[in-house]
């Protein structure tokens, strides 16, 4: 029986539904509209697709979109100087900078200078420690988005083995750390499950992926993931967007579908769940500091 299609846009339609709902309600009982700021620069086209993906789904759940657009020349200081702005501006819940950013500019230190309670991408180091530490202000989007797609269709996480491909600072890491921590009130989400993270360096890793009742592959390399590197039955979810011959491809090969219990399709499974989770954190980053 082929695998069931784990349905990123109808869950996120859902999710952005319900996003809209408390925005709705957020408003009413006194608080500001939530606000996202966007800082876009230069002329990558991916990202100015990314960012109007963003903007748009921001106005559609009622909150507010603020876009910065700078030049690909933009210095090092000037850059810094709008994230300040934006740090100071009560109209800003949240602060997005679309990266990659151009050569020349630092990319960690215009992280560092977001003000962690606007950093709703939450690759700051202080929301990165609070996650590793149990106690998470906002979930990254992408990791936040898989861990839903999950919940949300009914796999149970709790005492699996999850195979992890990718270490990444944006998915594979902070991933495993919302899929091994134990459940509490600070920290609903967690998964209490058994972790493991395959990389570059993974001797023999089919070995290891065979025993996933879970497998999530983010590391971009189309097509990476075999049936034969799958457990009969497990639940893959597919993080990779890689272009082949101008067509999205994930890093699941295809013919994975008659192996696995359960699959999320590319495009239309992680990359809807994304921009969903940064509209969940910039509600969460108003209600905070409301
Ligand atoms: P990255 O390049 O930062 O990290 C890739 C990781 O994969 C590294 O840890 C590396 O060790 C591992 N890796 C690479 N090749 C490997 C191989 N042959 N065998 C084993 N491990 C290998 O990538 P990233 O930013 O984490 O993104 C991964 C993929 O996910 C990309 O295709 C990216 O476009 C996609 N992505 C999708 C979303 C989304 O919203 N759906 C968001 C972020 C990233």
């Amino acid at each position: 029986m082929p695998a069931i299609k784990l349905d990123g846009n109808l869950l996120a339609k859902t999710i952005r539904a319900e996003i809209a709902e408390q925005v709705k309600t957020f408003i009413a009982s006194g608080g500001k509209p939530p606000g996202l700021a966007t800082v876009l620069v230069g002329d990558d086209p991916a990202s100015h697709v990314y960012v109007r993906n963003k903007r748009k789904a921001c106005e559609q759940a009622g909150m507010v979109s603020i876009h910065h657009a700078l030049s690909a020349n933009v210095t090092q200081k000037e850059l810094l100087d709008v994230v300040a702005s934006l740090n100071a501006d009560p109209a800003v819940n949240g602060i997005l900078v679309q990266l990659p950013l151009p050569k020349g500019i630092d990319e960690e230190a215009v992280i560092r200078a977001i003000l962690p309670g606007k950093d709703v991408d939450a690759f700051h180091p202080e929301n990165v420690g609070l996650l590793a530490a149990g106690h998470p202000r906002f979930l990254p989007c992408t990791p936040y988005g898989v861990r839903l797609l999950l919940s949300r269709n009914g796999i149970a996480t709790a005492g699996k083995h999850v195979v992890i491909l990718g270490r990444s600072n944006i998915v594979g890491k902070p991933l495993a750390m919302i899929l091994m921590q134990k459940p509490t009130a600070a920290f609903p989400d967690a998964g209490d499950a058994t972790v493991t993270v395959v990389h570059r360096g993974t001797r023999d890793l089919p070995s290891i992926t065979r025993q996933a009742d879970i497998l999530i592959a983010a590391i971009g390399v189309p097509r990476f993931v075999t049936p034969e590197m799958v457990k009969p039955g497990a639940a893959v979810i597919d993080v990779g967007i890689n272009s082949v011959d101008g067509k999205l491809v994930g890093d699941v090969h295809e013919s994975v579908i008659d192996t696995a219990g359960a699959v999320s399709p590319v495009p239309g499974g992680v990359g809807p769940m994304t921009i969903t989770m940064l509209l969940q954190n910039t509600l969460a980053a108003a209600k905070i500091y409301a």
